[in-house]
């Protein structure tokens, strides 16, 4: 199978069915582990891009978090919420089809805080100046009580900095 053409003809169908143009499929072992369309215009979830979707589903098919092992094809380059996911599910290898330059005379994305062109400038700033308000919470006994939580999380794993779910590679 022609993976790459397996993650056009979904982002294809995906629009025919009024659905948004992009799409993620997941391969190991030469197979298809995983795939999805975006799912944003069916279920409302502003987060159901492509990629999260078919990491998800990888994930839960092999029950762990890391994709070890697999290559990772998507329609567009990732947004940085999917870039994010893709660096924290660690494949093999990521394939995108068309760069966002490309991509974009053709298609919008209306957001309060972004547009696609300025997406990645956006989330370089430093937070204080990006355009989605953000505020560190002043009360420093909170700030602490916060801090304490990940001590909590120290103290339930034996004192170690590693979660029992790290991979080792
Ligand atoms: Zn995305």
């Amino acid at each position: 199978m022609d993976f790459a053409q397996r993650t056009i003809d979904l982002a294809r169908d995906n629009v025919a069915e009024g659905g948004r143009p992009f799409a993620t499929v997941i391969v190991k072992d030469g197979e298809v582990l995983a795939e999805s369309a975006n799912k944003v215009v069916q279920t409302n979830d502003p987060t159901a891009h492509a990629e999260i979707v078919a990491i998800r589903a990888a994930c839960i098919k092999l029950g762990t978090e890391h994709l070890a092992g697999t290559t990772i094809y998507v329609l567009a380059h990732p947004c940085p919420m999917c870039l994010g996911s893709l660096y924290y599910c660690s494949p093999d290898e990521v394939v995108f089809l068309t760069t966002r330059d490309a991509f974009e005379p053709h298609y919008v994305d209306v957001r309060k805080y972004f547009e696609p062109a300025t997406l990645y400038h956006e989330f370089a700033k430093d937070w204080k100046d990006r355009r989605l308000p953000m505020r560190h919470e002043s009360r420093p006994e909170i700030r602490s009580a916060a801090v304490e939580v990940f001590r909590f999380w120290q103290e339930h794993n034996g004192g170690e900095r590693t979660a029992s779910t790290d991979s080792p590679d």
